[in-house]
């Protein structure tokens, strides 16, 4: 990296810290960057800037939104006495895509993960047990990933919430031990709620 000239070697550097992305593609993507019109590149970073600093989490369900109550907290259509819990934002885009459920979300922002040191406060626990703890809620339903991660926080939640005389339920698989949510095809997700079962 050397060989490049020292705004060009911190793009490249910059774009290497992204999830995903070696050495190589870093290059790649900084050449791409460097190419691009003044205007189309000062949009690029605008996009970035622009996404930080207006995309909050819902008071309610802690998904992404755009300052205040997300449009599905907002609509009264949504039936908020169903919850599904979900680990990041992803996982709802992908639940909605399949039409098929019409309660309410919360996202817990990652999973319980003793070996990464993510425990029950680096998570959107507190404002879940907060939610059913106010009343109104009938089912909860848990719909981590079907891995050991995902299962753990999936019981770890069951049990937190079981004063509060809820049903909590586990989607039906459907999706693959070991595979994501965020994957799984429409009629897949939309079978794994529809067989979904008290844990
Ligand atoms: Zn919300």
């Amino acid at each position: 990296m050397e060989y490049f000239p020292a705004p060009l070697e911190k793009l490249v550097e910059q774009f290497a810290r992204l999830p995903g992305i070696g050495g190589k593609s870093a290059q790649r993507l900084a050449f791409y960057v460097l190419g691009l019109p003044e205007e189309e590149a000062r949009e690029f970073s605008n996009a970035i800037i622009d996404a930080k600093k207006n995309v909050t989490c819902c008071p309610v369900c802690q998904n992404f939104t755009a300052g205040g109550l997300c449009p599905i907290c907002a609509s009264p259509k949504r039936d908020g006495s169903v919850i599904c819990v979900v680990a990041d934002p992803r996982d709802v885009a992908a639940l909605e895509r399949a039409r098929e459920f019409n309660g309410r979300y919360h996202v817990l922002h990652g999973v319980l993960s003793p070996m990464n040191h993510v425990g029950p406060d680096d998570l959107a626990i507190k404002p879940l047990v907060d939610r059913v703890a106010k009343g109104g809620v009938e089912e909860v339903i848990m719909a981590t990933n079907p891995d050991t991660e995902g299962e753990a926080t999936a019981m770890y939640l069951a049990r937190l919430l079981k004063p509060f005389q809820v049903k909590v339920t586990r989607l039906a698989y459907g999706i693959p031990v070991g595979g994501h949510l965020e994957f799984a095809d429409d009629a897949t997700l939309s079978r794994a709620l529809e067989g979904r079962q008290e844990i």
